[in-house]
């Protein structure tokens, strides 16, 4: 037997796990494995540690499965709570802007009838109007500290989800 044989066997035989081989290259790979003690050996083993990488993937897999699985929903949830938080965020922050900007009108509009009203003087009007403009900040910036609860708390992004994962179904 040449060199070459040899070398042609290991490929076949290597080739033979992972892809389809031609019927006259696998009969030629069986004659040359019943002749030749090296080759089967080598063969033998590319098959035991095929069946070895077999079965550890298969025990493996439920466990790896199931923690992978885990991992990938647990990665999910806190994209969408983070989404969720930015939405909180958001929220907040508009409502902060249209009732500043409602309480600044109501003061632009009845500001100069209340200093009249109440005979204050009217040089207060002005600095009054960036009192307005403050307040409801102020106003939810306080409700937000006395609440014994963080406005942006866990439950209530977790409660957002919870809707918003309610929708899509
Ligand atoms: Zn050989």
């Amino acid at each position: 037997m040449t060199n070459h044989e040899h070398e042609r066997a290991i490929d076949l035989v290597t080739r033979r796990g992972v892809e389809d081989i031609a019927s006259p290259d696998a009969a030629w790979l069986e004659s040359h494995l019943a002749e030749c003690p090296e080759c089967a050996d080598y063969a033998s083993l590319v098959q035991s540690a095929g069946q070895l990488l077999r079965s550890v993937a298969v025990t493996a897999s439920p466990a790896l499965l199931a923690s992978t699985q885990a991992r990938v929903h647990e990665r999910a949830a806190q994209l969408r709570e983070h989404q969720a938080r930015v939405v909180l965020i958001a929220v907040s922050f508009c409502i902060g802007v249209l009732s500043s900007t409602i309480s600044a009108w109501l003061w632009w509009r009845f500001g100069g009838w209340v200093a009249e009203r109440f005979s204050l003087p009217t040089s207060i009007v002005e600095p009054g109007m960036f009192v307005a403009w403050l307040l409801p900040a102020v106003v939810i910036a306080l409700a937000m500290l006395a609440s014994s609860h963080p406005v942006l708390d866990r439950s209530v992004t977790l409660a957002m989800l919870g809707e918003r994962e309610g929708d899509r179904q």
